[in-house]
């Protein structure tokens, strides 16, 4: 396919919010690892929300635009600051009611400048930026110009990001604390961000 449109994304957002529901105790047993085992319910609520305005949409600057405000409006929580970060910088990237293979590639090059703007973590460090770099990085090299093979290289890339976090030690925010007991899970967020990219290619 040449071209996403508007109705593509909406129903790569749906994907991905099946997705997320489907494994979301699995995410909440990474995150209990390290942390409060609350990520399962954070990446459902977060993608519920999202889903819900996006559906409102009619064009993509102000849809997703909109989706990152109501997100963060309605949901705290790092989940809901980083989509919202990545929702708001793919805003900035992107117009119109379809995208090309172009404009795809620069809507993703566009939320993982607005994630940075969230976290200062890097890759390496054990946190989603490990699903997320690989991901946008293999969505910008792909060099095919149907939109359904740029993402699906952007979900191997995320897949192969999340399954390396399991030898990583935490390396960010409070989950340093765990040190060398983080090593043998994958992160959770990392975890959650694959699904995420897996669904939106699988969607088309
Ligand atoms: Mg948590």
């Amino acid at each position: 396919m040449d071209k996403l449109t508007i109705d593509n994304f909406k129903e790569m957002l749906r994907n991905a919010l099946v997705c997320v529901t489907e494994r979301s105790d699995e995410f909440s047993k990474l995150d209990a690892v390290l942390g409060d085992g609350d990520h399962g319910t954070a990446i459902v609520q977060s993608m519920s929300a999202l889903v819900a305005t996006a559906d409102k949409g009619t064009e993509f600057k102000s849809m997703l635009n909109d989706m990152s405000f109501s997100l963060m409006l309605e949901i705290s929580g790092s989940t809901s600051t980083l989509l919202g970060g990545f929702f708001l910088g793919m805003s900035d990237h992107a117009a119109g009611t379809e995208l090309d293979a172009a404009g795809v590639k620069a809507m993703f090059a566009g939320g993982l400048a607005g994630v940075r703007k969230q976290t200062k973590a890097q890759q390496g460090d054990k946190t989603m930026m490990d699903a997320l770099i690989p991901a946008v990085g293999a969505i910008q090299a792909c060099d095919s110009a149907d939109v359904k093979a740029i993402l699906a290289a952007g979900a191997e890339a995320a897949l192969k990001g999340a399954e390396a976090t399991v030898d990583m030690k935490a390396n960010f925010g409070r989950a340093r604390n765990y040190g060398e007991r983080s090593i043998g899970y994958a992160d959770s967020g990392a975890s959650s961000w694959s699904c995420m990219f897996d669904a939106f290619a699988k969607a088309l």
